[in-house]
Protein backbone atom coordinates (compact mmCIF):
# COMPACT_ATOMS: atom_id res chain seq x y z
CA UNK A 1 0.00 0.00 0.00
CA UNK A 2 2.66 2.79 0.94
CA UNK A 3 4.50 2.23 -2.32
CA UNK A 4 1.52 2.49 -4.30
CA UNK A 5 0.13 5.77 -2.65
CA UNK A 6 4.33 7.03 -2.71
CA UNK A 7 4.24 6.54 -6.50
CA UNK A 8 0.48 8.25 -6.90
CA UNK A 9 2.64 11.15 -4.21
CA UNK A 10 5.44 11.09 -6.78
CA UNK A 11 3.68 11.79 -9.77
CA UNK A 12 1.75 15.30 -8.00
CA UNK A 13 5.22 15.91 -6.72
CA UNK A 14 6.73 15.40 -10.09
CA UNK A 15 4.50 17.94 -11.77
CA UNK A 16 5.62 20.49 -9.08
CA UNK A 17 8.91 19.87 -9.49
CA UNK A 18 8.76 20.47 -13.25
CA UNK A 19 8.23 23.96 -12.39
CA UNK A 20 10.65 23.99 -9.81
CA UNK A 21 13.28 23.06 -12.30
CA UNK A 22 11.92 25.27 -15.76
CA UNK A 23 11.56 28.28 -13.13
CA UNK A 24 14.42 28.46 -9.72
CA UNK A 25 17.25 28.82 -12.31
CA UNK A 26 15.38 31.81 -13.49
CA UNK A 27 15.46 33.19 -10.03
CA UNK A 28 11.30 32.99 -10.83
CA UNK A 29 8.65 32.14 -8.52
CA UNK A 30 7.27 28.79 -8.44
CA UNK A 31 3.99 29.26 -6.43
CA UNK A 32 2.47 31.78 -9.25
CA UNK A 33 1.81 32.60 -11.77
CA UNK A 34 0.16 29.37 -12.43
CA UNK A 35 1.22 26.89 -15.48
CA UNK A 36 1.36 28.21 -18.53
CA UNK A 37 2.17 27.67 -22.31
CA UNK A 38 5.63 29.11 -22.92
CA UNK A 39 5.22 29.73 -26.39
CA UNK A 40 1.33 31.56 -26.45
CA UNK A 41 0.95 32.38 -22.64
CA UNK A 42 -2.48 30.30 -22.76
CA UNK A 43 -3.35 28.88 -19.01
CA UNK A 44 -3.09 25.40 -18.87
CA UNK A 45 -6.74 23.49 -18.19
CA UNK A 46 -6.79 21.50 -15.11
CA UNK A 47 -7.23 18.66 -17.16
CA UNK A 48 -4.41 18.70 -18.85
CA UNK A 49 -2.35 18.96 -15.85
CA UNK A 50 -3.23 15.64 -14.90
CA UNK A 51 0.42 14.20 -14.42
CA UNK A 52 1.61 11.96 -17.39
CA UNK A 53 -1.96 11.80 -18.56
CA UNK A 54 -2.37 15.54 -19.23
CA UNK A 55 0.23 15.54 -21.65
CA UNK A 56 -0.87 12.15 -23.34
CA UNK A 57 -4.63 13.58 -24.04
CA UNK A 58 -2.30 16.32 -25.53
CA UNK A 59 -0.16 14.24 -27.41
CA UNK A 60 2.62 16.34 -26.75
CA UNK A 61 0.94 19.56 -27.76
CA UNK A 62 -0.24 22.69 -26.24
CA UNK A 63 -4.21 22.76 -26.95
CA UNK A 64 -4.60 26.11 -27.89
CA UNK A 65 -1.49 27.25 -30.18
CA UNK A 66 -0.25 23.58 -30.98
CA UNK A 67 2.98 24.06 -30.08
CA UNK A 68 5.18 21.12 -29.12
CA UNK A 69 5.64 20.29 -25.19
CA UNK A 70 8.95 18.56 -24.28
CA UNK A 71 8.55 14.91 -23.47
CA UNK A 72 10.59 15.79 -20.11
CA UNK A 73 7.42 16.85 -18.13
CA UNK A 74 6.08 13.80 -18.40
CA UNK A 75 8.88 11.66 -17.85
CA UNK A 76 10.18 13.94 -15.45
CA UNK A 77 6.49 13.09 -13.42
CA UNK A 78 6.72 9.53 -14.42
CA UNK A 79 10.30 9.23 -12.82
CA UNK A 80 9.44 10.90 -9.83
CA UNK A 81 6.49 8.59 -9.34
CA UNK A 82 8.46 5.34 -9.83
CA UNK A 83 11.23 6.72 -7.41
CA UNK A 84 8.65 7.88 -4.43
CA UNK A 85 7.44 3.98 -5.22
CA UNK A 86 10.87 2.57 -4.90
CA UNK A 87 11.32 4.45 -1.77
CA UNK A 88 8.32 3.38 0.21
CA UNK A 89 9.31 0.03 -1.28
CA UNK A 90 13.03 0.63 0.59
CA UNK A 91 11.13 2.10 3.90
CA UNK A 92 8.61 0.02 4.46
CA UNK A 93 9.50 -1.53 7.79
CA UNK A 94 10.76 2.55 8.77
CA UNK A 95 7.46 4.56 8.03
CA UNK A 96 8.42 7.47 9.86
CA UNK A 97 11.81 7.76 7.76
CA UNK A 98 9.28 8.20 4.64
CA UNK A 99 9.04 12.15 4.72
CA UNK A 100 12.77 12.22 4.90
CA UNK A 101 13.45 9.91 1.95
CA UNK A 102 10.88 11.66 -0.21
CA UNK A 103 11.73 15.05 0.11
CA UNK A 104 15.39 14.02 -0.85
CA UNK A 105 14.17 12.10 -3.52
CA UNK A 106 12.08 15.30 -5.26
CA UNK A 107 15.40 17.30 -4.34
CA UNK A 108 17.65 14.71 -6.26
CA UNK A 109 15.33 15.06 -8.78
CA UNK A 110 15.75 18.23 -9.52
CA UNK A 111 18.88 19.26 -8.10
CA UNK A 112 19.97 17.05 -10.72
CA UNK A 113 18.41 18.49 -13.61
CA UNK A 114 19.19 21.88 -12.90
CA UNK A 115 22.89 21.43 -12.67
CA UNK A 116 22.34 19.34 -16.18
CA UNK A 117 21.14 22.79 -17.79
CA UNK A 118 22.71 25.18 -16.03
CA UNK A 119 25.98 23.62 -14.21
CA UNK A 120 24.50 25.41 -10.84
CA UNK A 121 23.07 23.22 -7.73
CA UNK A 122 21.11 26.53 -6.55
CA UNK A 123 21.66 27.82 -2.94
CA UNK A 124 18.22 28.63 -2.73
CA UNK A 125 17.12 24.63 -2.75
CA UNK A 126 20.41 23.44 -1.32
CA UNK A 127 20.88 25.60 1.85
CA UNK A 128 17.20 25.03 3.27
CA UNK A 129 17.52 20.92 2.64
CA UNK A 130 19.65 21.23 5.86
CA UNK A 131 16.94 22.27 8.24
CA UNK A 132 14.18 20.45 6.45
CA UNK A 133 16.09 17.44 6.58
CA UNK A 134 16.69 17.70 10.15
CA UNK A 135 13.24 17.87 11.09
CA UNK A 136 12.17 15.00 8.86
CA UNK A 137 14.89 13.22 9.93
CA UNK A 138 14.33 14.29 14.19
CA UNK A 139 10.56 12.87 13.62
CA UNK A 140 12.33 9.29 13.09
CA UNK A 141 12.95 8.63 16.95
CA UNK A 142 16.49 6.74 15.71
CA UNK A 143 19.31 8.16 18.48
CA UNK A 144 22.05 6.06 16.80
CA UNK A 145 20.89 6.87 13.45
CA UNK A 146 20.72 10.51 14.04
CA UNK A 147 23.92 10.74 15.37
CA UNK A 148 24.96 8.56 12.62
CA UNK A 149 23.54 11.25 10.02
CA UNK A 150 24.60 14.14 11.69
CA UNK A 151 28.74 13.10 11.66
CA UNK A 152 28.20 12.00 7.69
CA UNK A 153 26.77 14.99 7.19
CA UNK A 154 29.70 16.78 8.58
CA UNK A 155 32.43 14.09 7.31
CA UNK A 156 31.25 14.09 3.49
CA UNK A 157 31.10 18.30 3.48
CA UNK A 158 34.69 18.50 5.10
CA UNK A 159 36.06 15.51 2.45
CA UNK A 160 34.42 17.37 -0.49
CA UNK A 161 35.51 20.57 0.47
CA UNK A 162 38.91 19.05 0.58
CA UNK A 163 38.73 18.05 -2.84
CA UNK A 164 37.64 21.99 -3.90
CA UNK A 165 40.58 23.23 -2.62
CA UNK A 166 43.35 21.05 -3.13
CA UNK A 167 41.86 20.57 -6.87
CA UNK A 168 40.09 23.34 -8.08
CA UNK A 169 37.66 23.02 -10.82
CA UNK A 170 37.39 19.40 -10.18
CA UNK A 171 34.20 20.52 -8.43
CA UNK A 172 32.08 23.15 -7.51
CA UNK A 173 31.17 24.75 -4.08
CA UNK A 174 27.91 23.28 -4.50
CA UNK A 175 29.37 20.38 -4.67
CA UNK A 176 30.67 20.40 -1.32
CA UNK A 177 27.31 21.68 0.18
CA UNK A 178 25.20 18.98 -1.77
CA UNK A 179 27.93 16.63 0.11
CA UNK A 180 26.56 17.38 3.44
CA UNK A 181 23.49 16.56 2.37
CA UNK A 182 23.88 13.30 0.54
CA UNK A 183 26.42 12.19 3.98
CA UNK A 184 23.36 12.76 6.28
CA UNK A 185 20.72 10.96 4.43
CA UNK A 186 22.98 8.18 3.52
CA UNK A 187 24.63 7.86 6.98
CA UNK A 188 21.30 7.96 8.47
CA UNK A 189 20.86 4.10 7.21
CA UNK A 190 24.79 2.58 7.79
CA UNK A 191 28.42 3.54 7.39
CA UNK A 192 28.49 0.99 4.84
CA UNK A 193 25.64 3.01 2.73
CA UNK A 194 27.89 6.47 3.11
CA UNK A 195 30.95 5.11 1.84
CA UNK A 196 28.91 2.96 -1.25
CA UNK A 197 27.30 6.27 -2.20
CA UNK A 198 30.14 8.64 -1.92
CA UNK A 199 32.33 6.20 -3.93
CA UNK A 200 29.45 5.42 -6.60
CA UNK A 201 29.69 8.95 -7.01
CA UNK A 202 32.89 9.44 -8.21
CA UNK A 203 32.51 5.86 -9.89
CA UNK A 204 29.92 7.07 -12.26
CA UNK A 205 31.39 10.46 -12.68
CA UNK A 206 34.47 8.94 -13.96
CA UNK A 207 33.05 6.38 -16.06
CA UNK A 208 30.36 9.00 -18.35
CA UNK A 209 33.51 11.44 -18.22
CA UNK A 210 35.73 8.29 -19.90
CA UNK A 211 33.26 7.82 -22.36
CA UNK A 212 32.38 11.23 -22.99
CA UNK A 213 36.07 11.53 -23.88
CA UNK A 214 36.14 8.50 -25.88
CA UNK A 215 33.13 9.66 -27.91
CA UNK A 216 34.66 12.83 -28.27
CA UNK A 217 31.80 14.76 -26.79
CA UNK A 218 34.15 16.77 -24.41
CA UNK A 219 37.97 17.52 -23.97
CA UNK A 220 39.77 16.90 -20.81
CA UNK A 221 38.49 20.62 -19.52
CA UNK A 222 35.11 19.89 -20.13
CA UNK A 223 32.98 20.46 -17.43
CA UNK A 224 30.86 17.47 -16.79
CA UNK A 225 28.30 18.65 -13.73
CA UNK A 226 29.19 16.70 -10.91
CA UNK A 227 25.72 16.64 -8.55
CA UNK A 228 23.45 14.39 -11.29
CA UNK A 229 26.40 11.71 -10.51
CA UNK A 230 26.56 12.26 -6.59
CA UNK A 231 22.83 11.94 -6.57
CA UNK A 232 22.40 8.67 -8.63
CA UNK A 233 25.14 7.26 -6.14
CA UNK A 234 23.98 8.39 -3.59
CA UNK A 235 20.06 6.26 -4.52
CA UNK A 236 21.99 3.30 -5.94
CA UNK A 237 23.28 3.24 -2.15
CA UNK A 238 20.20 3.79 -0.51
CA UNK A 239 18.00 1.79 -2.59
CA UNK A 240 20.31 -1.54 -1.81
CA UNK A 241 23.82 -1.35 -3.02
CA UNK A 242 24.55 -0.05 0.78
CA UNK A 243 24.36 -3.12 2.06
CA UNK A 244 27.31 -4.50 0.30
CA UNK A 245 29.25 -1.81 2.33
CA UNK A 246 27.75 -2.92 5.79
CA UNK A 247 29.31 -6.60 4.28
CA UNK A 248 32.85 -5.32 3.58
CA UNK A 249 32.53 -3.27 6.93
CA UNK A 250 31.95 -6.16 8.75
CA UNK A 251 34.75 -8.45 6.53
CA UNK A 252 37.76 -5.65 7.76
CA UNK A 253 36.80 -5.78 11.16
CA UNK A 254 37.25 -9.43 11.50
ZN1 LIG B 1 0.33 27.37 -26.44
Amino acid sequence: MIPVLGGLLGLAIGSFLNVVIHRVPLGLSVVSPASHCPACGAAVRPRHNVPVLGWLLLRGRCFDCHSPISARYPLVEACTGIAFALVGLRFVDSPLALPAYWWFAGLGIALALIDLDVRRLPNVMVLPAYPVLAVLLAITAAPDAQLRALVGAVALFVAFLAIAVAAPGAMGFGDVKLAGVIGAMTAWLSWGTLLVGAFLGFLFGALVGVILIAARRAGRRTAVPFGPFMIIGAWTAILGAGLLGDQYLMLVRL
